[in-house]
C-alpha cells in the first residue's frame, strides 16, 4: 500500500483540530484532517453548544415574552417544537455549508470522511468506506474529542442522551409532556431548564447533594433559587435501572436515603458525563492516558514532540473555545520546531451554564482560593439595580469579581444571570490580562448595558 507524507493529520475535524490544520495549510505545509463526520467542527455543531443553543434562545425569548406579557407584549406566543427543531436543524446546516465552502476555498488542505488509528509514531492508518489509506506524518494533532458516558444501568438504552436529542434530524420532535433529566451537570441541568420552559414537567435527578458537581458552590448555591421552580430537583438519588411502563412511557428506578422508589416519564434524558475519545493505538505507542484524558501540558505536547493532543481528548477544559486556542497553540508550536513557543492558559477559559437563567465564571473563585489559601476581596454587582435588566424585567442575580487582597488584580469572576455568557468573556480577558480593580473602575462601560456592572463590582471595593 502506497504511504502519502503529510506535514500534519489531525485525528477529528473538531475544535481542537481545524484551527491548527488552517494555520499549517496557510503556512504552506500540507494537511490531512480525519474525521467520521466528513464535516469540520465535531461534536459542537453536531450534537453539542450550537443546536443546545438553538433550543435554548428560542425557550428564553418565549420566557422573556412571558415576563414582559403586560407591558405591552400582550397575548402567548404558541410553541411548535417540531419547529423549533427544524430551526436547530437549519442552523446546523448553515454551519455545515459554512465550513465546507471555507474548505473548498483553502489549499494544502484535505479532510477525509473516516477513523484514525495510531500505528507509530509517525504512521496513521485510515479507515475509510473505499478501504484503508496510510500516511506518513511529520506532526500529529490527536482531537477525537469526547462521547456521551453511559453508565452500566440496566435499561440505559431506553433514555435518550444529549446526542439525540441535539444531532441534526434529532430525534425527539414533539415537546413531551413529563421529562426525567438524570444527572445534574452543566448538560442535564441546561436541558432540564429549555424543556421546563417550553412547558414540559421536568424532574431532575443527580446522585450528589450539589448540581453542577466540580463548580463553585458559592455559584451554584447563587444559581439554583432562581431555576425554574416548577423543575423538580431531587438530590442524593442513585438510579438503579429504567424499564418501560405497560403505557410505552420510561419508568425510572431509584433509591434515595436507603428508600426505593420510581418515577414515570414520557422521556428520560441519560446525562451523567462525557468521556475522551482515544484513537486505537495511543496507549501502544507509549502515550499515557487517565480516565481525564491524554495527559499533556499547556504546549499541548503529549511525550512525543511532534504529537499533540487538543480539546476535549486532553480533558483540561473541556470546551469548544478552549479547544479552538489549543488548537493554535498547538499549530505555533508545530511551526516553531515542536520547540514550545506558545503555551495555552488553562485557568482563563471562560465557562458558561446556559440555564434559563444562565451561570458564567471564569479564573479563581472563593472556593479554589480558599483551597490555595489566597485571600480575596470581592467587589459586588446586584442586576436589581442594573437599568438594561430593569427594561428586560431580567432584575435577578448579579456579578462578583474576586481581586487579590493585596495588589487588587482581578483573578476571577462570575456573573448569574442576564447576559452572563457575553460578560464573563470580558471579564475573563481583564483577568487574563492583569487588570487591576483600579483600571476596571476608570474605564466608562456602556450604559444602558449589563457591562456597565463591572466596572461597578470594581468600585464597590472603594
Ligand atoms: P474537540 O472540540 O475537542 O476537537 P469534538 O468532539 O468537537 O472535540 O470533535 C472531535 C471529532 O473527532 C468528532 O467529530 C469525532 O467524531 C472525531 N473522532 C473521534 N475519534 C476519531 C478517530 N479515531 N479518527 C478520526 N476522527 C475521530
Amino acid at each position: 500500500m502506497a504511504i502519502q507524507h503529510v506535514d500534519l493529520l489531525t485525528i477529528g475535524a473538531g475544535g481542537g483540530a481545524y484551527p491548527a490544520a488552517f494555520r499549517l495549510a496557510q503556512a504552506g505545509r500540507s494537511v490531512i484532517m480525519v474525521d467520521p463526520k466528513g464535516a469540520m467542527s465535531g461534536n459542537c455543531l453536531y450534537e453539542g453548544c450550537v443546536p443546545s443553543k438553538a433550543i435554548r434562545e428560542t425557550a428564553e425569548i418565549y420566557q422573556s415574552q412571558q415576563r414582559l406579557a403586560g407591558h405591552g407584549l400582550a397575548g402567548a406566543i404558541s410553541i411548535d417544537f417540531t419547529k423549533i427543531t427544524m430551526h436547530k436543524d437549519a442552523v446546523q446546516a448553515r454551519r455545515y455549508e459554512q465550513h465546507a465552502a471555507e474548505l473548498a476555498a483553502a489549499r494544502n488542505i484535505k479532510l477525509i470522511q473516516g477513523t484514525a488509528r495510531l500505528l507509530g509514531l509517525h504512521e496513521v492508518a485510515v479507515n475509510t468506506t473505499d478501504g484503508e489509506q496510510r500516511f506518513h506524518c511529520a506532526q500529529i494533532i490527536i482531537a477525537s474529542g469526547s462521547d456521551v458516558f453511559i453508565p452500566p444501568i440496566p435499561g440505559a438504552e431506553l433514555c435518550l442522551t444529549s446526542h439525540d436529542l441535539y444531532k441534526p434530524d434529532s430525534v425527539l420532535k414533539t415537546l413531551p409532556e413529563r421529562l426525567i433529566v438524570i444527572g445534574g451537570g452543566y448538560i442535564g441541568l441546561e436541558t432540564a431548564t429549555f424543556f421546563a420552559a417550553l412547558g414540559t414537567r421536568v424532574t431532575l435527578l443527580q446522585k450528589g447533594e450539589q448540581l453542577l458537581s466540580g463548580m463553585d458552590p458559592g455559584m451554584v448555591t447563587l444559581l439554583t433559587p432562581l431555576l425554574d421552580p416548577a423543575i423538580r430537583i431531587r438530590t442524593g438519588v442513585d438510579v438503579t435501572a429504567v424499564t418501560l411502563t405497560p403505557e410505552g412511557g420510561r419508568r425510572v428506578h431509584y433509591t434515595r436515603a436507603e428508600e426505593t422508589d420510581t418515577l414515570d416519564g414520557d422521556v428520560v434524558l441519560m446525562a451523567v458525563g462525557r468521556r475522551p475519545v482515544i484513537p486505537v493505538g495511543t496507549t501502544e505507542i507509549g502515550i499515557a492516558v487517565t480516565e481525564k484524558g491524554i495527559d499533556v501540558g499547556p504546549s499541548l505536547q503529549t511525550v512525543h514532540p511532534h504529537i499533540y493532543a487538543c480539546g476535549d481528548v486532553n480533558g483540561r477544559v473541556p470546551l469548544f473555545h478552549a479547544a479552538v486556542r489549543q488548537s493554535m497553540v498547538a499549530a505555533h508550536n508545530i511551526l516553531g520546531g515542536n520547540i514550545p513557543l506558545d503555551y495555552a492558559d488553562f485557568n482563563h477559559v471562560p465557562t458558561t451554564v446556559f440555564t434559563l437563567p444562565a451561570a458564567a465564571y471564569v479564573g479563581l473563585t472563593p472556593a479554589l482560593a480558599e483551597a490555595q489559601g489566597i485571600k480575596l476581596r470581592t467587589g459586588r454587582y446586584d442586576f436589581a439595580e442594573d437599568s438594561r435588566a430593569q427594561i428586560l424585567e431580567r432584575m435577578e442575580g448579579g456579578i462578583q469579581l474576586f481581586f487579590a487582597a493585596d495588589s487588587l488584580r482581578l483573578l476571577g469572576g462570575w456573573v448569574v444571570g442576564i447576559d452572563a455568557g457575553q460578560l464573563i468573556g470580558q471579564i475573563g480577558t481583564a483577568a487574563a490580562h492583569g487588570l487591576t480593580a483600579y483600571d476596571l473602575a476608570r474605564f466608562a462601560d456602556q450604559h444602558p448595558m449589563s457591562a456597565e456592572g463591572i466596572g461597578k463590582a470594581a468600585r464597590s471595593l472603594f
